[in-house]
């Protein structure tokens, strides 16, 4: 209930003045610095604090510097990886501060989750086709919170009406826009957007077995990897990529002479059978046969 520490409003619910145990709170969290076991905020303004800084990404860019400097010196892939999705991150922020109507994203979801996704959207009565790329955008990372990382049902109602509220103050799209949806590949090998294609790594080794329709299509594709190519072994990858050619085809095609060597068949069908499985490896193995 926090209007009982307001002590008076104007005629359009303005504060004038607050009541005085209001301050106290205020007093209280500033003393604090607005913290909690769980959360280290800025020390200039509300914004959750960065690791290893005092304050947020705005109030301290220098730090920010420093960490891709950093990461980059640091030899470590995930961590590399990171350094140009911030900055296409920063980046797109700007762009949607002056306009939100801009076409882009940050983040890019697997077909099934997209599709999740929209559905949860047009629940929320708030239709993922009409709403602009900025707020679609941010609506994505909530949904991924809400639904793959935290469960946090009402973070995602708090989401949604704060969207609703951004939507209904910039107004009409312009009459030149057109909803853009995203494909159903994932964006290419080194591309700053981030890919979800499941849930995040550790939550999901530990709450997530594979299905029974999951081993089979793995057990089925196992063989032949170097040295072992036995005739059974090539059998089932045949049979396996005879079930899936209408979904191949374009990948054969592209690979040219090299789609009769056993090997190559044996790693598609493998890529294949992992990008069924919502597996991000698979998708990039694909790819990366394709452009050798
Ligand atoms: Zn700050």
């Amino acid at each position: 209930m926090p209007y009982q520490y307001i002590a008076e409003r104007d005629a359009k619910g303005h504060i004038i003045r607050p009541a005085g145990d209001y301050l106290e709170i205020l007093a209280a969290g500033r003393m604090f610095n607005w913290a909690s076991p769980y959360r280290r905020m800025c020390a200039k303004c509300r914004r959750p604090a960065m690791r290893g800084s005092e304050s947020c990404w705005v109030h301290d860019p220098e730090y920010r510097k420093r960490r891709a400097q950093r990461a980059i010196e640091s030899g470590d892939p995930s961590r590399i990886a990171k350094v140009p999705q911030r900055k296409h991150r920063a980046m797109m922020a700007t762009i949607w501060r002056r306009d939100p109507w801009f076409n882009g994203r940050t983040v890019w979801l697997a077909p099934k989750l997209e599709e999740q996704f929209r559905r949860a959207c047009a629940d929320a009565a708030l239709p993922v086709e009409t709403v602009s790329p900025r707020t679609a955008d941010n609506l994505r990372w909530q949904w991924r919170l809400y639904r793959l990382d935290e469960n946090n049902w009402p973070g995602w109602e708090l989401a949604v009406a704060k969207a609703r509220r951004f939507e209904h103050r910039i107004g009409e799209a312009p009459p030149d826009w057109t909803y853009q949806p995203p494909g159903n590949a994932p964006p290419g090998v080194g591309s700053p957007v981030v890919v979800v294609t499941q849930k995040s790594p550790v939550r999901w080794r530990a709450t997530q077995k594979r299905t029974p329709k999951m081993k089979a299509v793995l057990r089925k594709v196992a063989g032949p990897r170097e040295g072992i190519a036995s005739a059974e072994a090539i059998e089932q990858v045949e049979q396996f990529l005879f079930q899936h050619h209408k979904d191949l085809r374009e990948v054969f095609q592209r690979l040219g002479k090299r789609a009769d060597d056993p090997q190559v068949r044996a790693q598609v069908a493998r890529a294949w059978a992992s990008a069924l499985c919502g597996e991000y490896a698979g998708y990039k193995a694909l790819r990366l046969l394709q452009e050798e």
